[in-house]
């Protein structure tokens, strides 16, 4: 069963849904998300429009209602994060406004509860566990990679003055770079996971110290596998790229100015273009315009081809929210 779905994810782009629960304090009014079906469908209802209007059904090729854990999560999605050891590129991207769960689910909570755990930390624990067991077999290495892009330009959430000393006791190695930003590799889970906790807290602050800047910002952590097969001694590579979007909202032209209206018109203009990609390689059109957004052309070897594509667009139930989770939800119909 999991095998023939890691065949039949090959080259696929699949859509999954997420509703995270209205939270503590939230307005107890009917929550917009009436009915999440087994087989991917759900039915959004909108207060603001009357009669039928007022009900509409998006279906994609999962919905997870928000009763559902963070385990049962990643469970959907291991086969396609381990096909990674076998040479896959695979990409996850977290859509959705602001406040709708995306850093929840690829990054997880509490980082001291492993209950709460994201799908980064998962990942690398499941990677590494696979790969041990294939020890005989196979001669893996494992390097990771961490980047924030915000404006167009690409950061480096790994490397800093201070952070330096730390890697340096990680015992890191430049192996290679991508996009100028080395790639550090490692020999133990627990060191990548205290790595990537420092990619964490260095994305939230930022030298700007901007408030709420991360959710202004795309994330992208990807762990790269070089795999040798120690009998014939051939070589192959595969990536995992877990990508924590920048908030899909709109922003309203006529309060925004200055620096927030330019990171506004960066952030639409650079999540048109994933959505154009994503649905040119849906379409197997001949051109895939990866050129137009600095997120598309880093990710250009990632997707197409042979990768495997899946879009996790997150809603919140709020009613206040209506606006935003139909279009998110239309985005998501666009590009399947
Ligand atoms: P985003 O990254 O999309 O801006 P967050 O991941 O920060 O959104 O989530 C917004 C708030 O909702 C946070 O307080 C987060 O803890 C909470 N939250 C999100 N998803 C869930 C969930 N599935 N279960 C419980 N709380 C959640
Ligand atoms: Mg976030």
């Amino acid at each position: 069963m999991l095998f023939n779905e890691v065949l039949d994810l090959k080259g696929k782009i699949r859509i999954y849904c997420r509703v995270r629960p209205i939270l503590p304090g939230e307005s107890k009014d009917q929550s917009t998300v009436d009915y999440v079906g087994e087989n991917g469908s759900i039915l959004i209802v909108n207060s603001l429009r009357k009669g039928k209007d007022s009900k509409k059904v998006f279906s994609f090729d999962k919905v997870f209602g928000p009763t559902v854990s963070q385990e049962q999560i990643y469970t959907n999605i291991q086969p396609l994060i381990r096909s990674v050891l076998d040479g896959y590129n695979v990409c996850i991207f977290a859509y959705g406004q602001t406040g709708s769960g995306k850093t929840y689910t690829m990054s997880g909570y509490d980082l001291n509860t492993k209950e709460t755990w994201g799908v980064n930390f998962r990942a690398i624990c499941d990677l590494f566990q696979i790969s041990k067991t294939r020890e005989d077999v196979i001669e893996y290495k494992v390097g990771v990679q961490m980047i924030e892009i915000y404006n167009e330009q690409v950061r480096d959430l790994l490397r800093s003055l201070a952070m330096l000393s730390i890697l340096f006791r990680f015992g890191f190695t430049f192996s290679s770079f991508r996009h100028k930003v080395p790639i550090t590799t490692f020999s133990s889970t627990q060191d990548v996971l205290d790595l990537i906790r420092i990619g964490q807290k260095h994305r939230i602050v930022g030298p700007t110290a901007f408030n709420e800047r991360s959710s202004r910002s795309h994330s992208i952590l990807t762990v790269h596998v070089h795999g040798k097969e120690l009998v014939s001694g051939s070589i192959f590579k595969g990536s995992l790229n877990l990508v924590d979007l920048a908030g899909s909202e709109r922003m309203d032209k006529s309060k925004v100015q200055g620096d927030r209206l330019k990171e506004a018109q960066y952030i639409n203009r650079s999540l048109s273009a994933l959505g154009d990609v994503i649905s040119a390689l849906a379409q197997k059109s001949t051109h895939i315009p990866y050129r137009n957004s600095k997120l598309t052309q880093i990710l250009q070897n990632s997707l197409g081809g042979h990768a495997k594509t899946l879009m996790l667009v997150h809603i919140s139930p709020e009613p206040d929210a209506i606006g935003e989770t139909i279009s998110t939800l239309k985005f998501a119909e666009r590009v399947a």
